[in-house]
């Protein structure tokens, strides 16, 4: 049974990620989607506020093989620790590409048993980030359609202008 770690920041969850841990669970035995938390890196929300964010998104469809957790450090020795031999990760547009391609040599630098693979952003999420759904709500706007409702609540309370009036 192959285990499948799916790693990001998850900042918060999107339908974007939501739809690739999805069809990662029909293709894995296991699929660990693993949030992380590097020092060098800003979050708007806290590492906890993350997970719990993602575990009320993927409960939503009820995948027994699909679990949540967080770490910090290097991906690949957080997939060596799960018997993990495969890294999940999603591609949009051409955006992604170069990041990913330089991501995905260096971890199979670092260890040559784990392989990534990639599945493609379905059609309607090519053009969604969570940095886009951080921006819209801060903006205002509503994001309704692009993250799940809890999710929904808690960018508006965390970045709705009405929440935070200017000083
Ligand atoms: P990171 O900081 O590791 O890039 P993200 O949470 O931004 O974390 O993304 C995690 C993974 O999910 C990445 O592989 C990213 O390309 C992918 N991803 C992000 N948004 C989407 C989307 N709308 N559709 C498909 N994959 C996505």
């Amino acid at each position: 049974m192959v285990v499948a770690v799916y790693p990001g920041s998850f900042d918060p969850m999107t339908k974007g990620h939501e739809d690739i841990a999805v069809r990662a669970a029909r293709l894995f035995g296991t699929v660990i989607l693993a949030v992380t938390d590097n020092a060098g890196k800003h979050y708007q929300f806290t590492l906890q506020e993350r997970i719990e964010m993602a575990e009320a998104c993927m409960a939503h469809y009820r995948l027994p093989n699909v679990s949540v957790e967080g770490f910090t450090g290097l991906t690949v020795r957080f997939a060596k620790q799960h018997n993990a031999t495969v890294l999940i990760r999603g591609l949009r547009a051409v955006s992604d590409f170069d990041y990913e391609c330089s991501l995905s040599q260096a971890n199979l630098s670092l260890d040559a048993d784990i392989q990534t693979v990639f599945l493609m952003a379905s059609l309607e999420h090519q053009f969604l980030s969570s940095r886009m759904v951080k921006e819209v709500v801060r903006l205002g706007a509503q994001a309704q359609h692009m993250v799940a409702p809890h999710v929904h609540d808690a960018l508006q309370a965390k970045l709705a202008p009405t929440n935070h009036p200017p000083a």
